[in-house]
């Protein structure tokens, strides 16, 4: 059969090599081809009957030759797809082309004893005298196939440890982002911190050197009055001995005013002061602040205050509001002459809103000092001998926007000075 087959099937390629080989030294090769190809190899007609099997493709199936040889080639096939198989394949006997088989699907393989092995199958066909036959090479893929599951489970690994490390990566990543943000904000604060406290610090010293200047009029007038009361013995000096002892007053309270002015404004810089309102009687409070101040008047002067509005009952912060009223106040006073009047107003007419106006008839503000009024320690240039630290307005505005209001005033030289500051109400 063998021989048979080999001789039709290769005929044309037996005239060529006839001319140089004996025609049995051929046919031994033909079959030494087939039956040591590596291949195993199944011939089989239209019918699927198999004709010829090679060594290999007996050990592949674990079936002798004449086990195979007469049966059909669903024999070797899983039951599962043998229904299949045969329409396919009778499909194939009708246009019969070397093509590989199952592109792209897993194929099986059904041994003699009942297991199954995955497969590679390209199938081939050819014609001699006795019929059309298809060549079926076979070659067992389990190996590949284990190595390709290994492969691919190697590839997933790999995968997953990659993305595992990219996570790590980003989120070590971020948290350093972090870590330098923060280090970064307390820096900043730092640098805050350091700061203010230097300035804080320059706040204090340039007091100190202000304040002894300013100190050093005060105690002056201080010590000279003592020791001139001293010399006024007698009942009728008694005028003397008052206006003295009245004198030593007003020093104090400026030694005292200086200080407050310093523990306040140092008080505001370390936060110290907050808002914390409380109800007042507007009209009250207004008063018994202006009677506290009389004591500063110079001669002549009069501070007369009125209030607009008919609930003077408001909310606000009693500490705030008193220093605002008596820095005004004492500014007034101070940049006035003896025998002027001080306009001293309440308004709370305006709805959410209270109004406060302290109009002098001073010696007004030199309009190119003026918008530097509310810088720390700045006088104008008028403000001659008259004591003063030049802290009292920085220390009004701020304690105003504590109170979320405003200050503004309008000056004349040698005319006066209205200073008006609006804080709201409701927000207190
Ligand atoms: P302190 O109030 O700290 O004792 P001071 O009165 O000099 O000192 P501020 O109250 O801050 O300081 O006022 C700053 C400057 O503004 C004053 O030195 C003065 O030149 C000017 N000034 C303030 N109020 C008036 C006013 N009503 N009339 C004229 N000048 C004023
Ligand atoms: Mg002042």
């Amino acid at each position: 059969m063998l021989l048979h087959f080999l001789n039709h099937g290769y005929i044309c390629m037996k005239t060529r090599i006839e001319k140089d080989l004996p025609m049995l030294k051929e046919i031994e090769m033909l079959d030494a081809l087939f039956k040591h190809a590596t291949e195993g190899i199944i011939v089989s007609d239209k019918k699927g009957i198999i004709i010829m099997v090679n060594p290999i493709a007996e050990k592949l199936f674990g079936y002798e030759k004449d086990e195979l040889v007469g049966s059909v080639i669903e024999t070797l096939i899983p039951k599962r797809y043998t229904g299949n198989h045969a329409s396919t394949r009778e499909k194939y006997a009708e246009n019969p082309h070397p093509r590989s088989m199952g592109i792209g699907m897993d194929l099986y393989a059904l041994r003699k004893d009942g297991s199954e092995f995955s497969v590679e199958i390209s199938l081939s066909n050819f014609k001699t005298s006795a019929g059309d036959f298809i060549m079926s090479f076979i070659i067992d893929i389990t190996e590949r196939k284990i190595q390709d599951v290994e492969i691919k489970k190697a590839h997933e690994e790999i995968r997953n440890l990659n993305i595992e490390l990219e996570n790590r990566v980003e989120e070590r990543t971020e948290e350093l982002a972090q870590a330098i943000n923060k280090l970064a904000v307390s820096k900043q604060e730092l640098m805050r911190a350091l700061e203010k406290e230097k300035e804080l610090n320059e706040l204090k010293s340039r007091f100190v050197t202000t304040a002894s200047h300013e100190f050093r009029t005060p105690l002056a007038t201080i010590l000279s009055s003592v020791s001139l009361i001293s010399k006024y013995n007698l009942t009728e000096e008694a005028d003397k001995r008052f206006k003295h002892i009245n004198r030593i007053k007003s020093s104090v309270n400026n030694l005292t005013e200086i200080l407050n002015d310093f523990l306040s404004l140092s008080r505001f810089e370390e936060g110290g002061i907050r808002n914390n309102p409380q109800e007042i009687n507007i009209v009250k409070f207004s008063n018994d602040i202006s009677d506290e101040m009389k004591a500063m008047l110079k001669d002549g002067q009069t501070i007369v205050y009125k209030h607009n509005g008919s609930d003077p009952v408001i909310k606000m912060d009693k500490q705030l509001l008193k220093n605002i009223f008596i820095n005004l106040l004492s500014n007034a006073i101070k940049y006035s002459l003896e025998g002027k009047e001080i306009l001293f107003t309440t308004d709370n007419e305006i709805s959410g809103n209270i109004r406060i106006t302290i109009k002098d008839n001073g010696i007004g503000i030199p309009e190119s000092d003026q918008p530097l009024l509310f810088e720390r320690f700045f006088r104008a240039q008028n403000a001659g001998n008259i004591q003063g630290t030049g802290l009292g307005l920085n220390i009004v505005k701020k304690y105003v926007e504590l109170l979320e209001g405003e200050i503004s005033f309008v000056s004349k030289l040698n005319i006066g000075t209205t200073f008006v500051v609006i804080i709201p109400i409701k927000n207190n």
